[in-house]
């Protein structure tokens, strides 16, 4: 099959109707200057900004400008997935389009990768976010790699070019629960990193607040592994072990007649302690069961409302 594409650009939309513009025409001129044939995908995930007309607009004016619409709002690493299920390029550069991620350095990223590379992921060495938003990643990543056995480097994330063989595997998996990042790295390939520069948001706040972040981390780290039950198995015999010796020094205490009343607080106070862990570990089993409901139902991902250009 002859691949007239040579890149395609992915870009989830949410609230980014001030830059997209300047983030097509930024593409344009880099891919001028690169001299490849490329396609800018634009999912629209609906964004209650309307992004919507802007792709409309930009479609008409440029040729290589693709919009997709999802049906409403799947987040971020569906509306990614979304639009690598279109891309047709040998390669493709999955990015934010709010400008934190630099357009001109899909040069160096292609570059590399041309040196022999499945994969280029951009590490922002000096994150232009808020302190705020720096601590919730480091330790959304922190603790995410530890409950699934990965390694997280907060310094990469979505942006970085990718050769289709990687998207196709990447597309293979079909977790209903999707993270970009982590599902990269799990289709394996040979990789690298380049250091780029991250720039600040320039209009607008990011659509991450604590409690979408908190929802994020908790669906992805039950998704990707099964540590969590793992800690319980050990949580439930470290109780046990802490019960047997705490029984055994009552006993022999017992026995050299040293109890003479029997409590009531230790004995009230055991019960709700153990119903406590008993009902959270009842909780972590009912979440793997819910997500076996829902992969047993096999909905779509995603649901495209329109496309254009496509
Ligand atoms: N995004 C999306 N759906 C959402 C939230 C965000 O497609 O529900 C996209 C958004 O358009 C942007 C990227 O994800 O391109 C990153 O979003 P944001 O800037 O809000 O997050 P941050 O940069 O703070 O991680
Ligand atoms: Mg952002």
């Amino acid at each position: 099959m002859n691949n007239p594409i040579e890149i395609s650009v992915v870009a989830p939309l949410y609230n980014t109707k001030e830059t997209i513009s300047t983030l097509v025409s930024q593409l344009e001129s880099v891919f001028a200057q690169l001299g490849v044939s490329f396609e800018i995908i634009l999912v629209d995930d609906a964004s209650p900004q309307n992004d919507w007309l802007v792709v409309e607009d930009l479609c008409k004016r440029f040729s290589s400008v693709k919009g997709i619409k999802l049906s409403r709002n799947f987040g971020q690493h569906i509306a990614i997935t979304a639009g690598l299920q279109y891309s047709s390029g040998k390669w493709v550069v999955v990015m934010d389009a709010d400008l934190q991620d630099t357009p001109t350095e899909i040069i160096s990223l292609y570059k590399t990768a041309q040196s022999g590379y499945d994969l280029v992921y951009a590490q922002r060495k000096v994150r232009q976010d808020s302190w705020y938003k720096r601590q919730t990643s480091k330790w959304f990543y922190k603790i995410f790699g530890f409950l699934t056995n990965t390694k997280q480097d907060a310094s990469i994330g979505n942006f970085g070019i990718y050769n289709q063989k990687v998207i196709q595997s990447i597309l293979s998996m079909k977790d209903a629960t999707r993270y970009f990042p982590t599902m990269a790295q799990w289709v394996g390939f040979k990789s690298t990193s380049i250091e780029v520069q991250h720039a600040a948001r320039q209009t607008g706040k990011s659509s991450y607040n604590l409690y979408k972040l908190f929802h994020l981390a908790f669906d992805n780290i039950i998704a990707f592994s099964d540590k969590p039950l793992r800690l319980t198995i050990k949580l439930g015999f470290l109780i046990s072990l802490i019960s047997f010796i705490i029984g055994t020094y009552y006993f022999i205490s017992y026995s050299l007649g040293q109890i003479k009343v029997t409590g009531f607080t230790s004995l009230i106070l055991s019960i709700w302690f153990l119903s406590g862990i008993i009902i959270s570990l009842l909780g972590i089993i009912g979440i793997y069961i819910a997500k076996i409901f829902d992969k047993v139902k096999d909905r779509p991902i995603f649901i495209v409302e329109s496309k254009i250009n496509i």
